[in-house]
């Protein structure tokens, strides 16, 4: 057993790691409740061991630190967190203490939806916008100004001269949320874990651009410090703010007691799907400027203002089946067959349930009844089986020993939780095969749907990828729904598909770990498909971009006879084997840069990070994100961090500013 040191000690470390992920990097590797119950464990345990308290317990801190790369911003006024409320009680709690505090005065509210994105201060000197920064860790932020700039809603200049700091939430709509993530998926970049993160990680670029092309939008909600203010509660604030041009979310309310707080409160449990953007709570703030001053603040939050969290929307189905589906690579994945729910604002019918593993750890049985959930909000769950409701005839689940499909003996490859088919002409994973194929990022042949390829392969009319080169006018007319001219666009687009640059071909082969942007830098590097078969292991990791793993997967991808049989086939059938496309400059033959791999770290004085970037990759270096063992070169402006020391640790090269600046060309 732990004693209450360690175990806070433990809690703290933790915290810490938890805080971050999700505030420096915009990756959270746990869910907001289950952070937030941490967090409660961590307090009740230092409230009980007042000896133990320290002031830089996470408990006691605002977010995370500023990212490396951006100016920082101090804030005259500290930017916050909330104290958070879970249920009623707790609500009712927090208006005694309230009220406590201010010798029983009576004390009004005003309740806001709190919008789930990054707090942001916004700085106008006599009407002006000047500055706009982050929250970072409650006192330093980034300086995000011309990211800011890029969002439509904010004025750059208010209606009247006034000098305010004023604050806010930016955020991102559902829609332009999802919107984003399917574009992510097709370029095989990781999507956002949802909405929050996506308006983070988008303000947080260096490159303006991106923030420009991410549709964010923003909510003020506070004022920082204002010359002059001329109101005395916080209901006039937003009302002012708003006419300065400062766009306020419309949906608040001002609450004479706790009672008309819970009613709002439970008023948008409901309402929460409706809202074209995310909330996950609702703001409860003292509205007089002078209890909010009576009150004041603890090292981390206002006395006077609390957040109610919404639990994560969790509803009750049975789990009517469950299927399977073989995957392009032979992946054997359970999916759970639910009868339709409504969760989180749509109806879920399907739930992936990864592997068997998982089955076996939560015991999900056929004729469960489950509760789901949508992880971030959107994708769809199961967390838990209500034990207590089984019958008796629940039918515990056990993965076939072979490929439904194909029937070949189902493996579990070393240090893999997913079972594979590793038959190589399993239908399935021909048939995933040839839809990634001809997938638009891939061959982009227009006019073969998952449907007519599902014919195709059922009518046996095809095998395998070659065959698709072989189809004939007469045996298309005769599936369903393909008419004349559908069968002569869809030969058209076949043939035309033969003249695909290299890489479009080498994408579609779906070799794994080969996604498009590897698929480019491998059809560059060697202009046709024989000398890419013909590379090793070795050949193939010497290349900047290309990893161990994808060096390995590709090697062995090209030695099995039956691709070396397919190349030829599809050579013989006509199809273009060569890189096509400009080949990217590979700077002047003496560049100091030439087929380094480099990384950029820290603030340089006479450069941006974009900027220094664009010069290296221009002389022929390859820019890299993290500093590896493969790091040639380490450029360091002031203020570096981790990678510094990292590169030291490695042993690797590192240059200053000026060192840099000297090696560059006239
Ligand atoms: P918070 O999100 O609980 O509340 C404070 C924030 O609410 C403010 O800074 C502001 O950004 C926002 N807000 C939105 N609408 C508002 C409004 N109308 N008025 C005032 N503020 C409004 O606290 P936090 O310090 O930003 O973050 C802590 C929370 O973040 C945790 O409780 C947890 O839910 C989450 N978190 C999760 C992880 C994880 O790993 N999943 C890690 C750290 C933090």
């Amino acid at each position: 057993m732990m004693n209450a040191a360690e175990k806070i000690e433990a809690l703290r470390e933790e915290l810490n790691r938890y805080n971050y992920e999700y505030h420096t990097l915009d990756e959270p590797s746990v869910s907001d409740y289950e952070y937030d119950m941490k967090m409660r464990e961590l307090i009740d345990l230092e409230e009980a061991n007042p000896e133990l308290q320290a002031p830089d317990s996470p408990s006691q801190r605002v977010g995370g630190a500023p990212l490396e790369g951006f100016q920082k911003v101090q804030h005259d006024i500290p930017m916050l967190s909330l104290g958070n409320a879970f249920d009623e009680q707790e609500l009712r709690d927090f208006d005694r203490r309230v009220r406590g505090g201010v010798d029983d005065e009576d004390v009004s509210y005003v309740c806001e939806l709190k919008i789930d994105g990054l707090a942001v201060s916004l700085k106008y000197e006599d009407g002006l916008f000047v500055r706009g920064a982050t929250r970072g860790d409650g006192t330093t932020g980034e300086d995000i100004t011309t990211n800011l700039r890029t969002i439509r809603s904010i004025p750059l200049r208010l209606n009247k001269p006034e000098t305010i700091e004023v604050r806010g939430e930016a955020f991102m709509p559902k829609k332009s949320f999802v919107a984003l993530n399917e574009a992510r998926e097709a370029k095989e970049e990781e999507p956002f874990a949802n909405p929050r993160n996506a308006a983070a990680g988008s303000l947080r670029q260096l490159d303006p651009k991106i923030a420009a092309k991410r549709n964010l939008d923003i909510f003020l909600y506070a004022v920082g410090q204002w010359e002059n203010d001329p109101t005395d509660s916080h209901s006039e604030r937003l009302e002012q703010i708003q006419e300065l041009g400062l766009k306020t979310n419309p949906e608040w309310k001002r609450c004479k007691d706790i009672d008309e707080v819970i009613e709002y409160v439970s008023g948008w449990v409901e309402r929460r799907p409706d809202l074209d953007y995310e909330i996950d709570g609702i703001v409860i703030k003292v509205d007089r400027t002078d209890q909010q001053e009576t009150l004041g603040f603890t090292a981390k939050s206002p006395r006077w203002a609390t957040a109610y969290k919404f639990p994560a929307e969790e509803v009750v189905t049975k789990l009517q089946d469950i299927e399977l589906s073989v995957g392009r690579t032979g992946v054997v994945t359970p999916t759970a067959i639910l009868e339709p729910v409504k969760v989180a604002g749509t109806t879920v019918g399907r739930a992936s349930l990864h592997n068997e593993d998982l089955i076996r750890e939560r015991d999900i049985r056929i004729g469960d009844t489950v509760v789901i959930k949508k992880a971030g909000d959107i994708i769809p769950e199961v967390v838990r089986v209500l034990e207590d409701q089984r019958s008796g005839e629940e039918e515990p689940y056990h993965m076939p020993e072979v490929c439904p499909e194909c029937e070949s003996k189902l493996v579990r490859l070393e240090e893999e939780v997913a079972l594979r088919c590793i038959n190589p002409n399993c239908p399935a994973q021909l048939r995933e095969g040839l839809i990634h194929f001809v997938s638009r990022n891939a061959m982009d042949i227009e006019g073969l749907g998952e449907k007519v390829i599902a014919q195709l392969f059922q009518e046996e009319l095809i095998h395998n990828i070659a065959d698709l080169y072989k189809l004939e006018r007469e045996e298309l007319l005769e599936l369903d729904r393909m008419g004349e001219k559908s069968v002569q666009n869809l030969l058209n687009a076949i043939e035309a598909s033969k003249e695909n640059s290299l890489e479009r071909l080498l994408f579609g082969l779906g070799v794994r770990y080969v996604g498009t942007k590897a698929a480019s830098t491998l059809a560059q590097h060697f202009e046709e498909i024989d000398a890419l078969v013909e590379a090793d292991a070795e050949t193939l990791e010497s290349i900047p971009e290309i990893g161990e793993k994808m060096a390995d997967s590709i090697a062995r991808y090209f030695d099995k006879p039956q691709v070396v049989e397919l190349i030829a086939e599809l050579k013989e059938l006509g199809l273009n084997m060569t890189y096509k496309g400009a080949k990217t400059s590979e700077g002047p033959a003496d560049s100091p840069f030439k087929d380094k791999t480099i990384v950029l770290t820290g603030k340089m004085e006479n450069f941006t990070r974009g900027g220094a970037k664009k010069i290296v990759q221009d002389l022929g270096g390859n820019v890299t994100g993290s500093v590896s063992k493969k790091t040639d070169l380490l450029i360091a402006g002031a203020d570096a961090g981790s990678k510094y020391t990292k590169a030291q640790d490695l042993g690797i090269e590192i240059w200053d500013e000026e060192q840099f600046k000297q090696a560059l060309p006239e």
